[in-house]
């Protein structure tokens, strides 16, 4: 009896919850400050954003198109998003990243939208998966269904707290292991992450994805940090 009722009550708890998500009122990404219903970023903003589309490699070589430098208000953006529970950003930020999907892969007829999974125990602390909200709201945007196709089974340190490119490689390497390998085969994947920097992490998964021979995995960031040459 006791196991019924806390069963409705959680229900009732999530339905709550999803309420209350749909009613979230919208903000400008980079500035945070409420916007009209649909409005992508404020005006402000519009005039000194950097689009830069680019497109880069995961490491295996992996395709991956990014929308913005992970820099000033554009890393704000995907802090907020991350760490502050502003999950209406999902939004305009897989607005912005459709745009730079289509531009960059033209040709390219996606069969699956996947993103990056958090392991349990980050799971726990930040409450959801910024990933996964870009990835149902890319989902509409492009129609194209998504899916959670990996587990991350190693808890491993963020890898901005390493500075060296092979305590990285090392970091990711085997921390992630596949849901449905039948799912995946012959498919063409679009793999998401919110930045990429490395390029170890999304190396890491899609290679990993790589493993049950699908068509294709290509991957898009919503920033890319980049880097200085002299
Ligand atoms: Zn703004």
């Amino acid at each position: 009896m006791i196991y019924f009722y806390m069963k409705i009550t959680d229900r009732k708890i999530t339905l709550l919850y999803k309420a209350g998500c749909a009613f979230l009122p919208d903000r400008c990404p980079f500035c945070d400050i409420p916007v009209k219903p649909g409005e992508l970023y404020c005006k402000d903003c519009s005039k000194k954003l950097k689009f830069i589309r680019y497109k880069t490699y995961a490491k295996g070589g992996f395709d991956c198109t990014s929308v913005f430098p992970y820099t000033g208000e554009h890393k704000a953006a995907v802090t907020r998003f991350k760490f502050n529970n502003r999950k209406q950003y999902a939004y305009p930020m897989a607005r912005m990243m459709a745009d730079s999907i289509l531009k960059n892969y033209p040709e390219e007829e996606f069969d699956l939208i996947t993103y990056v999974p958090l392991h349990k125990q980050r799971h726990r602390t930040r409450g959801y998966n910024q990933c996964k909200l870009l990835a149902r709201k890319l989902s509409r945007i492009l129609g194209i269904p998504y899916k959670s196709t990996l587990i991350k089974t190693k808890h491993t340190a963020p890898q901005h707290t390493l500075k060296k490119p092979a305590d990285r490689e090392k970091n990711v390497k085997g921390a992630f292991r596949v849901i449905d390998k039948e799912l995946l085969k012959n498919k063409r994947i679009l793999l998401l992450d919110d930045i990429i920097t490395t390029g170890y992490t999304l190396g890491e998964c899609a290679s990993t994805l790589n493993k049950c021979k699908p068509a294709s995995v290509k991957c898009a960031t919503f920033a890319i940090t980049v880097v200085k040459t002299t």
